[in-house]
């Protein structure tokens, strides 16, 4: 057999045993491709579902407002702009968006890129271009937290500017995890049990802000924003470091929920659940003049029994007492 042979023979059975491979790897891949495609689609879907479940519960949008969506850069802001326009499409009202952002001159921000996303985007929209950032260097002594002037500085504009663009409604970006961490901050350093609320009144009185992503769980935006490609802007341009607690916090929170699986979304729907007799605030419930008034209340205190949480609360499936 001469050589020339010999490699023709040697050479065929490899070609032959690479197309399957090679069919086999496309199909892995397509079926990957499928699946990530799904997950994409539920994660968009959860997204509508849970903003337009929150702005009925507040009931934040009403016909013919003009919702003014504050858009920084970062991706929880990209997520509520996008979202928002979602629904505005399949609402049965209708409202108007128009986007703002405020332009701090912080240092390395990149002026252009908001506008060429928003001009692509084709939803109306204005650039605020204020230096706050120069007014806060002056101000606050090196080395003192910033944020506190920061964002007084960046309120009373975005209420100017609403008033200027007649919006009737100003729509912030903040989710779940942001309210929660708010709400521990508060107890734990603040003595009080407060969170961010899902819709208020600003404190000049004049402008109704709503935070339609309070449902919404930060790891689902921050895989929208990586499914979306949204041009993230970093939030660090200002050089002041993140809140040390906030941070803990959100370790903290992290780490609950690796180690026990619902908790964080207990505590939050605790949230929308209070029983303000069963708390200590005398302006929240009269205890001063509170009195026996001898009418049997089946849902009233059992006084000295643990809360029957997780165990049966009919009287017939509780455990005898002789077993305890
Ligand atoms: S992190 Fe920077 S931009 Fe944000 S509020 Fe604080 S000082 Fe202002």
């Amino acid at each position: 057999m001469s050589e020339a042979i010999m490699e023709v023979t040697t050479a065929t059975p490899a070609t032959a045993v690479e197309i399957p491979a090679n069919i086999e790897a496309q199909k892995l891949a397509r079926k990957k491709a499928e699946k990530i495609a799904l997950e994409n689609n539920k994660l968009h879907k959860r997204l509508c579902r849970l903003v337009g479940q929150a702005i009925g519960d507040f009931n934040m949008i009403e016909e013919g407002d003009k919702v003014m969506v504050c858009l920084s850069g970062g991706k929880d802001s990209y997520a509520l702009l996008d979202i928002l326009m979602t629904l505005r499409e399949r609402a049965p009202i209708h409202f108007d968006i128009v986007v703002v952002n405020l332009d701090q001159k912080q240092p390395n921000f990149p002026p252009e890129i908001l506008p060429a996303y928003l001009t692509e985007l084709g939803v109306a929209f204005h650039i605020e271009n204020q230096d706050t950032y120069s007014i806060v260097k002056r101000l606050i002594p090196e080395g003192k937290t910033t944020c506190s002037l920061c964002s007084r500085l960046r309120r009373g504009i975005l209420y100017r500017v609403a008033d200027e663009l007649g919006a009737t409604k100003i729509a912030l970006g903040h989710h779940r995890d942001d309210i929660l961490e708010t709400f521990f901050l508060n107890m734990f350093f603040g003595g009080k049990l407060k969170g961010m609320p899902a819709k208020l009144v600003s404190d000049d009185g004049k402008h109704m802000v709503i935070r339609p992503m309070a449902y919404v769980k930060e790891e689902d935006t921050e895989r929208y924003a990586e499914v979306k490609g949204f041009p993230i802007i970093p939030c660090d341009l200002c050089g002041s470091q993140e809140n040390l607690q906030r941070k803990q916090i959100k370790a903290m929170m992290r780490d609950w929920d690796k180690k026990f699986p619902g908790r964080v979304e207990s505590i939050f729907s605790a949230m929308s659940n209070v029983a303000p007799s069963h708390l200590m605030d005398g302006k929240l419930f009269g205890f001063t003049d509170l009195k026996a008034d001898g009418l049997a209340n089946p849902m009233g205190d059992i006084a000295f029994d643990e809360e029957p949480c997780s165990t049966p609360t009919t009287f017939g499936a509780t455990i005898p007492l002789q077993a305890v």
